[in-house]
């Protein structure tokens, strides 16, 4: 519409929308927000409501629809949960009090990543915005924060695979930019779920400057500054509680890729998309909302540092030896709150009274919990003690002001004590004086007039009445009675002495409420100012807490301290997958050892479907993480290398994003690990090469082992049907062969679940298609062609060609596995080990 037709506060709308064109514009009008526009016919249908027209009498109706204020919280999480940003524009002057257009102003952007009200199912979980620079090719800065927390960290990366593990582990949901990076790279995340935020950088504002206090690089510092603009320009409330930015390395951590993180079930299942029957699931055992938190940052990171390890291990250890003084800590962990998202909610300015006798309860447990944690009088844990503050000042200031329970708005007053300020005490006086002045005043009026029904009441528009039912009329004394209101059965009047009590009772409310207020503000401001001591508070309040909660499972699910050593020895005696056994139950889970010496790098694993391949590669994968994080194993004992990296390839993991086929996937996977593992890593390839014909597929399977043994020298756990690559031990050294056992019982096929040294001897793949409750003339067709293929392998030559790295296998004419493989088309995907539908019969009968 053109400027002239529009009336002032359309205009005005207009200028303000203009700035935020990719956000809901919530324009607050009287006791609702509004929206215009295209906002409006987008945001009726995102949220149901009605669409109307402004000035409807017009050519050119304006589609509107509009949100109660007071339930507007719920509206705009339902638009940030989906992605949108909402620019909320408030009036910045008392209407009735403004000349001309009121002015108006956006308060507040709120997007995906700046999202701190994420309600009680979002406490375990940080919510991280993170910014992106890219200086120069393959330099990139990568900072992000959770503004709930006020953690900050930033990284300066050389590769674009860390970048993208890095966003996507941290499962950040909003990615600032700024021109540096290019719309190729932006359009990429975007497909992933992110949503990009194109922003300037802006010199810092002052306020924050501190946060790069502790940064050198030049290009952590652009990153964070690039943060810090952003969320100076959305947020523009204080964020005092914003921690100075820590740097840090991914590599200085056990690495594994978005896939190997997803595969392995670290914090989401599978199938479900939720926590239950992850790793992380089975580990949690914390009772506060920091140490869920910070167990999830553990998993994501898990060290390579020996001595770190070690020193959570002691400490561990330390809380496993003491059941007593470890059941107290966890009664007193629980009354502790979220002390990182209250400090958050001080610096906002949105604590109310009950965030804050939160505060203080939690930190009463404070002096509790040191006492408990010096009962173990163990050394490991003097420098938590050390940081174990109670920060006895600010709990005492908020005991003196704050009434034990608050009403949870400020705002109506009864929050603040008596006997805390004197000039608040005399307005209350005042006001529980009147209610005494009133009751014998209507004592009095009654006894004078002779109306026993006479009364005294109070409504908002007329304020303090006496009140006289009609027959009662002629009663009243002509001269004092001022009349008020008239009501079908009664008259309502004023007496000057009335009058005068009004007054003082309303004026000792109205100023008691703002005062109040005024030294609840103060008290914020003292928090305010011990925000970096809560933080520091919360940050060993959260390991603890993360550290009882591995002694907890080291001792529910007979856990064992691992022992690290330098070298390539790895002896894990007597292994479990926690997850699969938690669900199994104990007596169900048969236990392995992995055994690999020195001179040991690769076991190729062979045996039927369902028998436990996968299952035992996974159980190695999680021992390590587990291991990593500073918890003790399931196993009976554990003596293993600190790796560096995790690569896996398993289980049918199609990339849905970019389209790509199955075995392109694979082979991307496999092709990671080929080029960035070393000789400290662990490779899991779990019956590489299945998605192509049965000649390439094994040709594949037999160079990619080949290639690992003679180049990688990583740790690998490979599992096949390829039956003959089970003959390379012959003459690769550092290959062993095992097996998972089956046997056949009265033509019942029993899974035995337990890995044996050397190749298996059959690998059963028309009973567990019969297993599988296939056709019975099928099976025995499959039978007939078995038979044949393998009288027509015999008869054949076998195939030598010349070999680089070592000698050709004899290829038969049909994998060995036949329900496995098949072949010339993309494998279709076996049956996952899920937590949920385990195949619990060890037994299945044929
Ligand atoms: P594969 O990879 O050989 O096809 P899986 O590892 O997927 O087999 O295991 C198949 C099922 O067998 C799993 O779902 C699990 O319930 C069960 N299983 C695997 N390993 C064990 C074990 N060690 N003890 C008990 N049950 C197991």
């Amino acid at each position: 519409m053109p400027k002239a037709n529009m009336t002032p506060m359309m205009v005005q709308y207009q200028k303000i929308k203009d700035q935020y064109p990719d956000a809901f514009l919530f324009y607050r009008l009287g006791d609702f927000y509004e929206m215009f526009n295209d906002d409006a016919v987008k945001g009726s249908q995102l949220l149901e409501l009605t669409l109307t027209t402004r000035s409807h009498s017009a050519k050119n109706p304006i589609p509107m629809c509009g949100v109660p204020h007071k339930a507007v919280q719920n509206y705009i999480d339902i638009l940030v949960d989906q992605g949108y940003k909402v620019a909320i524009c408030e009036q910045m002057e008392d209407p009735k009090l403004a000349k001309g257009m009121v002015k108006r102003e956006v308060i507040q952007l709120v997007t995906p990543g700046t999202q701190t009200d994420t309600g009680a199912a979002g406490a375990k979980r940080n919510n991280y915005l993170t910014a992106l620079t890219m200086p120069a090719a393959n330099q990139y800065g990568l900072a992000y924060t959770d503004l709930s927390t006020g953690e900050l960290k930033v990284a300066a990366i050389d590769n674009l695979t860390t970048v993208m593990n890095e966003l996507m582990s941290l499962q950040t949901k909003e990615v600032v930019v700024d021109d540096s990076v290019p719309t190729d790279l932006t359009d990429r995340l975007h497909k992933l779920g992110m949503l990009i935020s194109h922003q300037p950088t802006i010199e810092a504002s002052s306020e924050l400057s501190y946060v790069q206090q502790d940064l050198t690089d030049q290009r952590m510092k652009q990153v964070v500054g690039l943060l810090v603009t952003y969320v100076t320009v959305t947020q523009k409330r204080s964020l005092a509680h914003l921690q100075r930015a820590v740097a840090y390395r991914p590599t200085a951590f056990l690495k594994f890729d978005h896939a190997s993180q997803v595969n392995l079930e670290l914090t989401q299942n599978l199938r479900t998309k939720k926590k239950s029957g992850t790793l992380l699931w089975l580990l949690d055992e914390t009772k506060t909302a920091m140490g869920g938190r910070l167990l999830k940052q553990w998993l994501d990171r898990p060290l390579i540092d020996q001595h770190q390890i070690e020193d959570r291990q002691a400490k561990v250890g330390a809380l496993l030896d003491h059941y007593f003084e470890r059941s107290s800590l966890q009664e007193e962990l629980v009354k502790v709150y979220d002390l990182e998202r209250l400090a958050g909610r001080v610096a906002f300015g949105s604590v109310n009274g009950r965030d804050l006798i939160q505060l203080q309860t939690s930190l009463e447990q404070v002096p509790q919990i040191k006492h408990t944690l010096s009962e173990l009088d163990e050394a490991v844990f003097d420098p938590m003690l050390e940081q174990l503050d109670p920060v006895e000042d600010v709990a005492a200031a908020i005991k003196e002001a704050i009434v034990p329970e608050p009403p949870l708005s400020v705002a109506d007053g009864g929050v603040i004590r008596d006997g805390y300020n004197d000039q608040l005490d005399t307005y209350r006086d005042a006001m529980r004086n009147g209610k005494q002045w009133l009751a014998e005043m209507e004592a009095h009026e009654r006894e004078v007039t002779g109306i026993n029904n006479l009364k005294i009441g109070y409504n908002h528009v007329f304020g303090y009445y006496i009140e006289v039912t009609k027959v009662n009329l002629d009663k009243l004394p002509a001269d004092r009675y001022e009349r008020k209101q008239t009501l079908a059965n009664a008259e309502r009047f004023s007496t000057p002495e009335l009058k005068e009590k009004e007054r003082l009772i309303l004026e000792a409310e109205e100023k008691s409420v703002a005062l109040e207020y005024q030294l609840f503000v103060d008290l914020r401001e003292q928090v305010k100012q011990a925000i970096t001591r809560l933080q520091k508070l919360a940050a060993a309040i959260a390991s603890l807490d993360v550290l009882q909660s591995f002694a907890v499972v080291s001792e529910d699910y007979h856990f064992v301290k691992p022992t690290f050593q330098k070298g390539h020895v790895l002896k894990i005696k007597q292994g479990r997958h926690p997850v699969v056994e938690k669900v199994l139950g104990r007596q169900s889970y048969v236990p392995n050892d992995v055994i690999m010496d020195q001179e040991t790098n690769i076991l190729l694993i062979t045996g039927p479907n369902m028998s436990g391949k996968s299952t035992y590669m996974r159980q190695l994968a999680l021992t390590v993480i587990i291991a990593q994080m500073g918890c003790f194993v399931p196993a009976e004992a554990a003596l293993m290398p600190i790796f560096d990296q995790i690569f896996t390839r398993i289980g049918a993991a199609d990339d849905l994003i970019s389209g790509q086929s199955t075995f392109m996937v694979e082979m991307q996977e496999a092709n990671r690990a080929l080029s960035q593992a070393t000789a400290n890593s662990l490779i899991l390839f779990d019956e590489i090469g299945r998605g192509t014909a049965t000649y390439d597929g094994m040709a594949l399977a037999q160079a990619i082992v080949e290639y690992v043994h003679n180049k990688v020298h990583a740790k690998t756990l490979f599992s096949t049907h390829y039956h003959e690559l089970t003959a390379l031990d012959a003459v690769l050294p550092q290959l062993k062969n095992v097996h998972v056992g089956a046997v056949e019982q009265n033509g019942d096929l029993v899974f035995l679940h337990q890995v044996q040294p050397g190749p298996a001897d059959k690998s059963y793949g028309i009973h567990v298609a019969k297993l599988a409750g296939m056709p019975e003339s099928l099976l025995q067709r499959a039978d007939v062609i078995l038979t044949e293929l393998e009288r027509q392998a015999a008869d054949a030559p076998t195939v030598a060609k010349e070999a680089t790295a070592g000698p050709v296998l004899a290829a038969t004419t049909q994998p060995v596995d036949s329900a496995a493989a098949p072949t010339q088309q993309p494998a279709s995907p076996e049956p996952e080990p899920t937590a949920e539908q385990p195949a619990t019969d060890q037994q299945l009968s044929l």
